[in-house]
């Protein structure tokens, strides 16, 4: 994160920094835009459509313009332009002076909160530090808001998405699966209750599915459940599940060279529940919840899978791989059945980087929404919108489902016929849920990553899924 928050009571006396002033009224803007125009405020100025900067007397005032703000999700876009202008104009200091006239205090902390979703830049691996000017926005008036009750909600989904956007960046060559089951051990200092399933375990359960995907790989391969017990009343756990394949090479169906390196980001279902799971746990959320992760790595080598393998997978049902870049769903056809049969939760969100197809119907706009619920659909929609992490519902049917029947097997994991490749691999998933839990699969395959960034994120990883459950969680349950 490149934006720093500090609290102090006041402005320091001998401080020759930028100020940052909101306006409210159009009678102020009207006043200030004439100024502008009379050139008086010559000096140093930039324009911006929401925000410009003056300089009086040494000293820089920012005008935050928030006549058209309404909603909260409208402040946190706010915050975001604030923190490109500081970044642009290359301003390393500024204090930030609310008027409670202009701005609610519920305002001022999406305000804070959109800057700061806007700020995290992933540079770890840069040698030079001097790329790495940290802006610091002093946040004046009463000094108590540093702790205060929403800020540290707020604060608490920042470190959930932020952890989620480490991990989705991370390269295939540190983020494997043996170290990303470690990373997620380290959730325990949270008061999460962490489990690692491995190799041998998986086998001696029967996750054969799973494993044929890891088997090429000469890292282990791992389901992790990270539980949040917050309630002790007889609270049904919520589920999650994510897709963690680490890189995904395609296996002996191999990807094209051309952007193969993206397929670092195949683990972003599963790093949406973890960073789920850990702003859950920071904020204490009064809610019982288990997240399931699949952490697999789908190399080529003489061990790997071959396309037309047949493996059994937990649930009994076997599966004729004719495909072994359609690994995700192997994946998940396992965890889904464990979560379903181990948790017994109440519904069974599934995320993942799931199909390209999907990314041909939505582009970048929507993930996909699959689901065998019409109220779990709907909520997760509502909590989308309003958060600006939105999903669309797409089509699950009978006839789908039977383009992946089998000739050999029970069912096989991709569809020759052609057409509907995010459909049919929803179908393929729902087949995993035996017991008819309420079940969504959000298909996240155009959202988890974005090349220019969004309102909320800079570029790179979006962290994409962490807001939105965290949002449905809140309306929903607490
Ligand atoms: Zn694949």
């Amino acid at each position: 994160m490149k934006l720093k928050l500090d609290f102090v009571n006041k402005v320091p006396k001998e401080a020759k920094d930028n100020e940052i002033i909101l306006v409210k009224d159009k009678a102020a803007k009207n006043k200030i835009v004439k100024l502008v125009n009379k050139s008086l405020f010559s000096n140093k100025l930039f324009l911006q459509k929401k925000l410009f900067i003056q300089n009086i007397k040494d000293k820089n005032y920012i005008f935050v313009n928030c006549i058209k703000s309404k909603t909260s999700l409208d402040y946190e876009k706010l915050g975001s332009q604030l923190y490109i202008f500081l970044k642009n104009n290359k301003i390393e200091k500024s204090f930030f002076v609310s008027n409670s006239s202009f701005i609610t205090n519920v305002q001022i902390e999406k305000l804070l909160h959109g800057a700061q979703l806007k700020s995290y830049e992933f540079n770890i691996y840069k040698t030079d530090k001097t790329k790495n000017e940290i802006n610091i926005l002093y946040v004046v008036g009463d000094k108590s808001r540093k702790s205060n009750v929403l800020r540290s909600k707020l604060n608490s989904l920042l470190e959930g998405v932020f952890l989620t956007r480490n991990l989705v960046s991370e390269p295939g060559n540190v983020l494997h699966p043996d170290e990303y089951a470690k990373r997620i051990t380290k959730l325990r200092k949270f008061g999460l209750k962490v489990t690692v399933y491995d190799q041998k375990k998986l086998k001696k359960m029967g996750m054969n599915a799973l494993l044929g995907v890891g088997q090429g790989s000469v890292r282990g391969s791992y389901l992790v459940t990270i539980e949040w017990n917050g309630t002790k009343d007889k609270f049904k756990p919520l589920g999650f599940v994510g897709k963690g394949v680490c890189f995904d090479t395609g296996g002996y169906s191999l990807k094209p060279a051309k952007f193969m390196e993206d397929m670092t980001y195949d683990m972003a279902g599963s790093a949406t529940v973890v960073g789920l799971m850990k702003t859950l746990a920071l904020r204490k959320s009064k809610i019982n919840a288990v997240g399931v992760v699949g952490l697999v790595e789908n190399m080529v080598s003489g061990n790997a899978q071959r396309p037309g393998d047949i493996v059994k997978s937990y649930s009994g049902k076997t599966i004729e791989i004719l495909n072994t870049d359609a690994e995700g769903r192997l994946v998940l056809a396992d965890a889904l059945t464990f979560t379903e049969e181990k948790f017994k939760p109440q519904f069974i969100v599934d995320l993942a980087t799931l199909t390209g197809a999907i990314i041909v119907s939505l582009g970048s706009e929507y993930a996909g929404l699959f689901s065998n619920n019409d109220k779990l659909s709907k909520q997760l929609i509502e909590a989308g919108e309003s958060v600006e992490e939105k999903l669309w519902r797409m089509p699950l049917n009978e006839n789908f489902d039977k383009l992946i029947n089998s000739k050999n097997a029970d069912m096989q994991n991709i569809n020759y016929v052609g057409g509907a490749g995010s459909t049919t691999a929803a179908q393929f998933l729902q087949r995993f849920i035996i017991n008819k839990t309420p079940w969504a699969h959000l298909d996240i395959a155009g959202m988890a990553f974005s090349k220019y960034g969004g309102a909320l994120n800079s570029g790179g990883a979006t962290g994409y899924g962490v807001r939105l459950l965290n949002k449905f969680i809140e309306d929903n349950y607490e």
